[in-house]
């Protein structure tokens, strides 16, 4: 799938005249690769070749990028990223939730500090094509050649799916107006205006969608840090969380804490699958099925009104529109994950199964790996030591790191007075040809027998501190 010209802009929020290359010098390609079938005037331009290009400033790409440059400081690397600053998603439901001291500017880094400390590049741009025959990236600014690809564009929203008969004036006005704030960028700072502008007996409906999606605990952690703002300013309302299934991630301990600090808050409905919305009225159409035991697989469905006051509208999630780019193999689900790469040599990689060139990490890779920021960095340390050895001519296989007790630890902030957390473990380990992972929710509070607990709470800002300085330094 290609960008149009005009749609990028409108979607990146960005002008032609803010985009720069920073870091890196470029070589020249000897010939000018071919304008992509997008017909776009930019995609002409020649911006020199890498060789390491990384699509993606988030999780994944920037921790290739200093990994790369950690382990040789002569490597030529270049990350192209769409947004000009790094806003951060995880802890962005503690600044909903009006934890002391977070605000929106606590979640966003300018990406100059990482450049200059970190000696990578980075090219300001939107990609809009990939011509993996020519080994080129057809940006928004031009052309840039690669030895090595790594792909780190996280996620899609996938409205189209859900919504066949919505076109693409109700999709943007849904994403205006019920923002689902789960990729970096502007629609944090929509949701954050939403939520402080609560009024006296609003309801706020949070949904979550079916299938793989990113950071499942989100929604969970959003609904309880909104009535924890909620709690604090004496607001009375609702928090009313429509879930297309009945699986809730860190269930027993999120119900624990809803049952014991928000009893009359925060309301969770299983088996609820959103028909329409009616802006005007403020008002959502839904389809809830209820099963009378396991063994019934059709249920009653009744279709029911729910008026709202802030809708935060998660709907389905898939791979970003840069995977599709790149032609490559992947999962015949809706998500459309990537297909990795598996060999006698490396039984698990992120290297794709399509390109040896080519290299995946972060929410896209087809890992059964949580979709995390931690998980993202683990990977992005992985792959960058994968990608080091095939430039060197040197062989590293991913499964020598495994298996890896506590690759992914999450926490997700639930109480703000006093600031307490709950989290989830993840093992990975080598599961045929994949990375399998293995997930365990602890006690915090032993001693008082609850999931929850002030020390979860102290190590949920430690890890957000560790995630920046890992990222920034
Ligand atoms: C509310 C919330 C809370 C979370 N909390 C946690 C947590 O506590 N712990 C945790 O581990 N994880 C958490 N996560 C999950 C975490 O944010 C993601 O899993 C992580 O960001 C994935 O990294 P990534 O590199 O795959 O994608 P991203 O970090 O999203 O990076 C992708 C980058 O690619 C860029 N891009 C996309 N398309 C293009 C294009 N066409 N051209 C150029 N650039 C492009 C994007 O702008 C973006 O910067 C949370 C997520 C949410 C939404």
């Amino acid at each position: 799938m290609k960008i149009s010209r005009r749609d990028l802009f409108k979607f990146a929020g960005i002008s032609a005249a803010a985009a720069a290359v920073t870091g890196c010098s470029t070589t020249a390609f000897d010939a000018l690769p071919p304008k992509s079938s997008a017909g776009n005037s930019a995609v002409g331009s020649n911006l020199g070749k890498h060789q390491v290009v990384i699509i993606g400033g988030g999780f994944g790409g920037m921790t290739v990028a200093k990994e790369l440059k950690k382990i040789d400081s002569k490597f030529d690397v270049m990350i192209i990223e769409k947004n000009d600053s790094f806003m951060s998603c995880p802890f962005s439901n503690c600044n909903l939730g009006g934890i002391d001291g977070v605000s929106l500017s606590s979640l966003s880094h300018d990406y100059s500090q990482a450049i200059e400390k970190n000696g990578y590049g980075m090219l300001t741009a939107v990609v809009m094509d990939i011509d993996r025959k020519n080994k080129v990236v057809h940006t928004s600014r031009g052309a840039v050649g690669y030895d090595i690809l790594v792909m780190a564009p996280g996620i899609d929203y996938n409205y189209k799916e859900q919504f066949p008969a919505w076109d693409a004036a109700k999709i943007a006005k849904v994403k205006r107006l019920a923002p689902a704030a789960l990729v970096p960028g502007g629609e944090h700072i929509a949701l954050d205006r939403m939520v402080k502008n609560l009024e006296e007996g609003d309801t706020v409906v949070i949904t979550v969608p079916k299938g793989k999606y990113r950071c499942p605990p989100a929604p969970f952690e959003r609904a309880s840090m909104i009535a924890n703002f909620m709690k604090k300013e004496g607001i009375k309302g609702k928090v009313i969380i429509l879930n297309e299934t009945s699986e809730i991630s860190k269930g027993a301990a999120f119900k624990e804490t809803w049952k014991d600090l928000y009893a009359d808050v925060v309301v969770h409905e299983n088996n609820c699958k959103i028909v329409d919305v009616d802006f005007d009225k403020k008002e959502i159409t839904y389809a809830q099925t209820v099963y009378k035991d396991e063994d019934d697989t059709v249920g009653v469905t009744t279709t029911k009104k729910l008026a709202y006051g802030v809708f935060n509208f998660i709907p389905h999630n898939m791979s970003n529109s840069v995977i599709e780019m790149s032609g490559v193999a992947t999962t015949s689900d809706s998500f459309k994950k990537v297909k990795m790469a598996t060999s006698a040599e490396k039984p698990v990689s992120f290297q794709t199964a399509t390109d040896a060139s080519v290299y995946a990490v972060g929410d896209v890779v087809g890992h059964a790996i949580p979709p995390s920021g931690q998980s993202a960095i683990w990977s992005g340390k992985e792959c960058a030591k994968e990608v080091a050895g095939a430039l060197r001519g040197k062989s590293y296989s991913v499964a020598s790191a495994l298996p890896y007790k506590s690759a992914n630890v999450c926490y997700s902030m639930v109480n703000g007075n006093p600031e307490e957390a709950i989290m989830v473990n993840h093992e990975f380990m080598v599961s045929g040809p994949i990375i399998g992972s293995k997930g365990s929710v602890p006690k915090g509070d032993e001693a008082g027998n609850k999931f929850r607990s002030k020390g979860l709470g102290k190590a949920t800002r430690d890890w957000y501190k560790g995630a920046m300085r890992d990222l920034f330094s």
